[in-house]
């Protein structure tokens, strides 16, 4: 049999044809997917160059064009096949350098078709040119290529790499001029290319319907696993059923759903999902789907195995035969709604729950959106003594009077409150609201910020606290006027704690001490007066804390000018469980009634005229030296004495002259006795003076001394000076049994005895 190379080539270009179609066919039938119909293109070009294969020449125009198409078309068809390929794996390919190839190719063919006709450099081109895309489409097909394609992809590769090798032949051919010697001749050579050419598309293009087929597989079994997942692992509870209403499939969460497998569902009837008393009505609604009826949030209740019942809402879809006429089975998905309606009846619950507490509660309350009062509870109507319709509506400051205590108007100070709320989130302040009567009251006013029902609010909490002001208004008014009272009292007033440290002082306490309120306070005596008195204050309140008695004191405050006497009354402070904190003391100035009483005292025992002590004075003191003497064995003496004639100065010179003469003689008494005699006057002219450790002899020197001083101590009255002289008598323990009365009696005694002897005279008792 001998080979036709034209025929070959018709042969040739007939299958490439029949390959486009069988590649085109394979892309219509997938459309999606990108590459076979660049291949097909591909292939087509390159039926379409075989068919201008046999047109070949140079004698002609139209040959030299079909030469030139045979190529250029061949050249085509393998750029388009390799853009396939790499479209194919989901790749790009190069545009830029695949118009480059082209252009080049298209200049060296039209080059060695028109301006060089050579059919070797020609062949050499289109050779390289086949080879090189061959290797370009067969490293395509091995590099990158996902594993599920590796078989198939390597099989098109192999045949396009043989066909690169038969181009490298095809090219190495004309280069040994193997044609010259008829070895093997072009007709051989030519039956032989194309013979290797047809054997080799025709498998590669098996080998890419093969690679598209792999493709579907794949994907169909993607898809599958897809819709297998899906299903089984949908959140939505899914079940399919056939037309009997047998379960054909039932996902996991319908297992979830109902509490039974998938396995004991499988061939169940669906009448067992459902709570007994509905299931009639719910297979009802299943029969409908079987007329192709969809459910579309068809809500049907199905029954758990442990009893309990879920809300679920159902959509559904019919399958039907391809006849559109009977049903395969019907599928159905749920959404189980049991949680969401529990919530909501929940959420109605608490939200009821709160408005019950909004309106019962007995603080008012009110709520302000955008400036406005929204709502009000029962406690604000009772407040305002109005009903909530004159509430709502209304401003805050529209329940105010038009300012506030500070002057500000209640407009722009209501603003500025608000405003500062929302900015920290809640305020509390004091503010003057009006009632519906157009009575003010004070009022305390809580603002919270918060969120209702997505909008920005206010929640108000108001009281009126008008009694607590009026109250508080009180106590500062008793307060300023005990702090008044306290401060301006004539006592000196003051509170100290345990310590003895001050915690009050009243003015007189600041002007009695000399010291200011804020240097005593926190202070104690101690530290504000040294030595005995500070001392002295702590002894004694002591005594009041440690005994929680009230105790009078007589103290002693020292100023450079003399003493300052109080009466204190002192009482312990007790704190709230009754236990002594401090105490707080009351001192009044008795100084001046200290100083009366004194001298009334001095006065009481002595002489006016002469400032010696009295009869009384010297008797109490007589007394006591008296028993001292007795006591010891010490010896003791007294004297009384007389002025002589002394009538007669009172005549002659007056009262005021015998004043005079006793205040003398008590000059020269006092000048003449020791510290502890006592010398004092008996009244009119008759003095007394009482000598301890004195015996009578020494008794007599000192009587005798005064006398002579007296006589010579003449006293200077209007006219001529008088000289005194006196008489005295003198009496001197001497019996332990003597008593006072004894001794002066013995002493007047001798007193007497002087007189008698004639004046002048010192007598002492025998
Ligand atoms: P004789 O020597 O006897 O004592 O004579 P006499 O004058 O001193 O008499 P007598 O002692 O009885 O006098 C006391 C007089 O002193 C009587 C009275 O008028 C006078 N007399 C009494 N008290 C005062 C006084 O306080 N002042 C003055 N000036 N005279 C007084
Ligand atoms: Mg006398």
């Amino acid at each position: 049999m001998t080979l036709d190379p034209q025929t070959l080539i018709v042969v040739l270009a007939i299958a490439g044809v029949l390959q486009f179609i069988g590649l085109l066919g394979q892309h219509l039938n997938n459309k999606t997917e990108n590459g076979p119909g660049w291949w097909a293109a591909g292939t087509a070009f390159t039926a379409v160059g075989y068919i201008f294969s046999p047109f070949h020449g140079s004698a002609t125009p139209f040959q030299l064009f079909a030469t030139f198409a045979n190529n250029l078309f061949v050249v085509i068809g393998a750029i388009l096949i390799y853009i396939g390929v790499q479209r194919f794996f989901g790749r790009r390919e190069n545009r830029v350098r695949l118009l480059l190839v082209l252009g080049f190719s298209t200049l060296f063919l039209i080059y060695f078709t028109y301006v060089y006709d050579d059919i070797n450099a020609r062949r050499i081109t289109l050779s390289t040119f086949i080879l090189f895309f061959s290797f370009l489409i067969a490293h395509a097909l091995l590099h990158g290529v996902p594993v599920e394609y590796k078989s198939a992809a390597r099989f098109v590769a192999i045949f396009f790499i043989a066909n690169g090798f038969s181009f490298i032949l095809r090219a190495a051919v004309p280069l040994f001029h193997l044609t010259e010697n008829g070895l093997p001749n072009e007709i051989a050579y030519k039956n032989f290319t194309a013979l290797v050419i047809l054997m080799l598309s025709s498998l590669w293009t098996f080998g890419l319907i093969n690679l598209v087929s792999q493709h579907l597989i794949i994907q169909s079994h993607q898809s599958n696993a897809y819709i297998e997942n899906i299903l089984n692992y949908a959140n939505a509870p899914i079940i399919v059923w056939n037309p009997q209403f047998l379960v054909t499939r039932f996902n996991h969460a319908f297992e979830n759903l109902t509490g039974r497998s998938e396995a004991e569902m499988l061939g169940q009837s669906l009448e067992v999902l459902f709570p007994p008393s509905q299931a009639a009505t719910s297979m009802n609604l299943i029969r409908e789907t079987l007329k192709g009826m969809r459910w579309e949030s068809v809500e049907i209740i199905i029954q758990h195995l442990d009893g309990s019942l879920r809300n679920v809402l159902w959509n559904s879809a019919t399958l039907l035969a391809p006849d559109g006429n009977s049903t395969l089975a019907t599928i159905a998905h749920g959404q189980d709604i049991t949680a969401r309606m529990q919530a909501e009846s929940a959420l109605r619950e608490s939200e009821e729950k709160y408005r019950t507490l909004f309106r019962d509660s007995t603080e008012a309350h009110l709520i302000i959106v955008d400036g406005v009062i929204v709502d009000c509870n029962r406690a604000t109507e009772l407040l305002v003594q109005a009903d909530r319709s004159w509430v709502i509506g209304k401003a805050p400051h529209e329940l105010s009077p038009s300012t506030q205590p500070d002057g500000k108007s209640s407009l722009e100070s209501a603003r500025e409150k608000i405003e500062l709320a929302i900015q920290i989130g809640s305020l509390r302040f004091e503010w003057i609201h009006q009632r519906a009567d157009g009575v003010d009251f004070f009022a305390d006013v809580a603002i919270t910020s918060i969120t209702l029902e997505g909008k920005p609010a206010l929640f108000i909490t108001w009281s009126d606290i008008s009694a607590r002001k009026l109250a508080e208004e009180a106590l500062r008014a008793s307060q300023l006027f005990l702090s008044d009272l306290i401060d301006n009292s004539g006592s000196v007033i003051y509170v100290k704690n345990l310590a003895g440290a001050y915690e009050l002082v009243n003015k007189q306490w600041e002007i009695t001490t000399y010291i200011s309120r804020e240097k005593a306070l926190g202070h104690t005596d101690i530290e504000l007066f040294p030595g005995e008195t500070g001392q002295k204050f702590r002894q004694a309140d002591l005594a009041v804390m440690e005994n929680d008695v009230t105790r009078e004191f007589e103290e002693i405050f020292p100023h450079a000018d003399g003493p300052q006497y109080f009466l204190s009354v002192k009482f312990p402070l007790r704190d709230k469980n009754q236990l002594v904190r401090g105490l707080c003391g009351i001192s009044h100035d008795i100084t001046e009634m200290k100083l009366l009483q004194d001298k009334l005292k001095q006065q009481a025992i002595t002489d006016s005229l002469t400032d010696v002590s009295n009869r009384r004075h010297f008797i109490e003191l007589a007394q006591l030296e008296l028993k001292r003497a007795n006591r010891r064995g010490h010896p003791l003496a007294i004297s009384l004495i007389d002025i002589d004639l002394f009538k007669s100065i009172n005549d002659t010179y007056g009262h005021a002259g015998g004043d005079q003469a006793l205040i003398l003689l008590t000059r020269i008494f006092k000048k003449n006795i020791r510290e502890i005699d006592v010398f004092a006057r008996f009244g009119g002219d008759e003095f007394a003076l009482l000598m301890p450790e004195t015996n009578q002899q020494q008794a007599y020197e000192v009587l005798e001394r005064v006398s002579r001083q007296l006589n010579e101590t003449p006293l200077n009255l209007p006219g001529a000076p008088v000289t005194l002289s006196l008489s005295a008598g003198i009496s001197a323990l001497t019996n332990p049994q003597d008593t006072l009365d004894t001794l002066l009696e013995h002493a007047d005694h001798a007193l007497y005895t002087a007189k008698n002897n004639g004046r002048g005279l010192i007598e002492t008792w025998q």
